[in-house]
Parts: structure tokens; C-alpha cells; sequence
């Protein structure tokens, strides 16, 4: 699957950070994690923290998936607003979502904390009305969010948001908690680190065939070797799919441009992420060398061809809804990039096992949430394996 174009910019950034030996052996192992992304990542540094013997293996190098084209916006908002996830999963279920995806940013938050080449910034999120029809269904979201204690949220009208962020939008809510981060750092780092406990990484090595057996599963790699595991988790994103009986994923492409960096770095209030009441919504950030990131404009269609060759059209579009709201700053892009995106039918994630493919665990970061989903997965999937109950986790099955 051809998950992004060819330059998301945190790859250029930091290039390859490491590389690592594919496997060129048949081995045993306890634990096998399919996927060396974001996902991965947490999952096998959590399972080795817990005292799990892993291997992780990647047919890519490591995060070069769709974490390495991730914007890494860290919300605990879920695309689908509160009041409609209830509808649809719960009120119980959808606010411990939103309250599972706070969690995990503060948890992301330490982690990170650990890593001196790894930047995570906390900063408010604010979410503005795109249009005037939009507000009451905003107003629905604000109360419940209070009444549920989920973050500290303040209501912002048209006044509020001209002062705080100098466009005009007639509503918005404004929520303490969010974050920004550089998941392909990350990814890096938590795997290095898990190696200290054991982790055995090789990439270049492309699983092509599983079994899964009463006791144990057995993957064939391309190079013809056998990993034997007791446990196999499917961390392989958007590529999952091809291991799951039904489906479950919708594909998208989704663009993003980043400007060249600016003198000054301070935009707008506390260079809050940025985002949307329509659908497909615009979102923005800023980065620590003065840049600020556009992204949206969201087609609904898996074509890599078509996609990136849309990238020149989205970017004059992405910078043109810019300029509306932001007409004195003189955004000039320096990169651009499309990447496949997914969403479910309730925009939660696929966490847990399948009954047709035994001693396996999937961890399926699905939404525009991938990040914090991962987060949640790695939670959820190092109780499961550690013989602990987690009560979350029927929220994110199969079965659901
Ligand atoms: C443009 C863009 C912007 C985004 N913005 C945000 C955002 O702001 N906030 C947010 O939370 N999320 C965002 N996301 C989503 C987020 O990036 C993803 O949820 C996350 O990166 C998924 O990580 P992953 O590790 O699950 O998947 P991936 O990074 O794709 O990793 C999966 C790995 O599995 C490997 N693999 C697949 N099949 C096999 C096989 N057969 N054998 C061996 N290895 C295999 C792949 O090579 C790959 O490296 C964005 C995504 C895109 C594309």
C-alpha cells in the first residue's frame, strides 16, 4: 500500500535516524510486533517494560509508514463530537473515549519527557465554528464537556476569538489540554530505548504469511525465515486491514503544507492547535523553528497517483483558506505533503483480538486521534497480555 508522498517534512527533517539488521534467521520469540510505527513503538516499549520478551519487525525502516507523514496534532476530541458518539456507542462509553484520549496525551507527555531529542509541546486546542449553523450543535458539545469535567473548556464568541486569534469566526471552544509532538522522533526513541529491555528490532523484513495455531502463531518473512511466537501483535496501520476477516477502514487522502519558518514565532493565542466545526475540517499548528503547518482538504478515495498528484491544487487551496483567516501573515510553503487516512464508522479504534485469528491482538490506530489511539492500544493490549482485566477495553472491539 502506498501510504504518503514522497517528503513529509519531519523525514526530512531528521532523515533516517537508525537503521537495523533484517532478520536472516528463524527465531523464537515470546512476543512479535508487526509494525514499526507509532503504534509499534509504544506497544513493544510497554510490553518490554512489563517483562515481555519481544521482537519487533518492519518490511519499511522504522516509522516510515504513515507516522513518518503524521502532523501530530495530540487532541483528545475525537472527530466525532461528544454528543453524536453517544449517540452512536454510549454516553458512558463515548465520554471514557474522550477521557482515555486525555489520558493518553499526558501519558504521551511523560514519555516523551524521557527523550531529549524528542519535542512534545502542551498547548490549548481550540475548536471554532465554521459557520453560523454550526453553533448550536457547538453549544451541545461545550455543555457537555463541562458537565462531564472532560478538560478545562471556556467558550469563546465572535469578540473572544478576534481577540485571541484576530480571524472571525462567531464561536468556538477553547480547551486546555492538547499538545503537539514529533511521532517519528518518538518512534525512534521508544524503540531504541526498548532495546535496553530486550527488544529485538530488524527491518527490510516483510511478513508474508501468518499462521495462527492453538498455542502459538508462526509468520513466514520474505527473505523464507519462520518467527515462532506465542503472541503476535498486528501493529501494521492502515495496512492491518489485510489481516481482518470484515472491513473495517475507509480511506482517504489528506494533504499538508508547511510555511518557511517565520522571524518571529508567536501567531496567535498561545499557538493553539487550530481546527473546525465542517467536515473535511481545516486544521493548523506551528512548529519550534517558527513554521505553521496547514493541513485538510481531505478527498475521499484510496488513489495514491490521483492523490499526489492533486498535492499542487491542495496546496494552493490549503494556503488560500489560510490567508481567509489569516490575511497579514504572509504564508509562503515550503513543504508539502499527502498521506492515506482512515476513519471508522464511529471514529474509534479496532483494539483487541479477532475469535478467527487466535494469540493475536491487533492495535489499530484508526482517526484522525492515530496517535492517542496508539497510546490506548498499548494500555489496553499490555494488560491483556499480562493476564490484568481492563475494563476499556470492550469499548474498542471487534464486536462492538
Ligand atoms: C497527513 C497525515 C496527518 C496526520 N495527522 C495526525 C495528527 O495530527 N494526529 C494524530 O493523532 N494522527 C494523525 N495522523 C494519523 C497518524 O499518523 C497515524 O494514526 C499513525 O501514524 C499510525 O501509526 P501506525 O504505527 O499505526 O502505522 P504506520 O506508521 O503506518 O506503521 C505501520 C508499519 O507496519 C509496517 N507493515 C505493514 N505491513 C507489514 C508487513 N506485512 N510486514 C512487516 N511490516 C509491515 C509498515 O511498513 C509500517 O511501518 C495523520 C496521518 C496522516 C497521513
Amino acid at each position: 500500500m502506498d501510504l504518503r508522498s514522497h517528503y513529509p517534512f519531519w523525514l526530512l527533517k531528521h532523515g533516517i535516524v537508525k537503521t537495523y539488521p533484517s532478520l536472516n534467521d528463524s527465531i523464537l520469540t515470546e512476543v512479535v510486533v508487526m509494525g514499526a510505527g507509532i503504534t509499534g513503538a509504544i506497544v513493544a516499549y510497554y510490553l518490554c517494560r512489563a517483562g515481555f520478551k519481544v521482537t519487533i519487525v518492519d518490511k519499511r525502516h522504522i516509522g516510515q509508514g504513515s507516522t513518518a507523514a503524521s502532523t501530530c496534532l495530540l487532541q483528545y476530541e475525537i472527530d466525532t463530537p461528544l454528543h453524536k458518539l453517544m449517540d452512536i456507542v454510549g454516553e458512558g462509553n463515548a465520554v471514557r473515549s474522550y477521557e482515555l484520549c486525555l489520558q493518553a496525551i499526558h501519558k504521551l507527555h511523560r514519555i516523551a519527557s524521557n527523550f531529549k531529542h524528542v519535542e512534545f509541546i502542551a498547548k490549548p486546542s481550540f475548536q471554532f465554528a465554521s459557520f453560523g449553523k454550526d453553533i448550536k450543535d457547538l453549544e451541545k458539545e461545550y455543555a457537555l464537556r463541562r458537565i462531564h469535567g472532560i478538560s478545562e473548556v471556556q467558550w469563546l464568541d465572535e469578540k473572544d476569538i478576534q481577540d485571541k486569534f484576530t480571524f472571525k469566526a462567531p464561536a468556538g471552544i477553547l480547551s486546555r489540554d492538547g499538545a503537539q509532538m514529533d511521532a517519528y522522533r518518538l518512534t525512534h526513541s521508544l524503540i531504541h530505548s526498548a532495546m535496553r529491555n530486550g527488544l529485538q528490532v530488524y527491518d527490510g523484513t516483510e511478513i508474508v504469511n501468518i499462521k495462527h495455531n492453538k498455542r502459538s502463531v508462526q509468520l513466514n518473512t520474505n527473505a523464507g525465515h519462520t518467527i515462532t511466537a506465542r503472541k503476535l501483535i498486528i501493529c501494521c496501520g492502515y495496512e492491518s486491514q489485510n489481516y481482518i476477516p470484515k472491513k473495517v477502514e475507509e480511506l482517504y487522502s489528506t494533504y499538508a503544507v508547511i510555511s518557511e519558518p517565520f522571524e518571529q514565532g508567536k501567531f496567535w493565542y498561545k499557538n493553539s492547535l487550530i481546527w473546525e466545526t465542517a467536515t473535511p475540517y481545516l486544521y493548523l499548528r506551528t512548529t519550534s523553528d517558527n513554521r505553521i503547518l496547514i493541513g485538510g482538504k481531505d478527498d475521499k478515495f484510496y488513489n495514491p497517483d490521483k492523490r499526489d498528484a492533486k498535492l499542487p491544487l491542495k496546496t494552493k487551496q490549503l494556503q488560500h483558506s489560510f490567508n481567509k483567516l489569516f490575511p497579514v501573515i504572509d504564508f509562503k510553503s515550503d513543504f508539502e505533503w499527502a498521506g492515506t487516512f482512515c476513519n471508522t464508522k464511529d471514529g474509534l479504534p479496532y483494539i483487541g483480538s479477532i475469535r478467527q485469528r487466535p494469540n493475536t491482538y491487533f492495535a489499530l490506530g484508526f482517526g484522525g486521534n492515530g496517535i492517542t489511539f496508539s497510546e490506548i492500544a498499548a494500555t489496553i493490549i499490555t494488560d491483556l497480555l499480562s493476564g490484568r482485566k481492563n475494563n476499556d477495553a470492550p469499548i474498542f472491539s471487534f464486536t462492538r
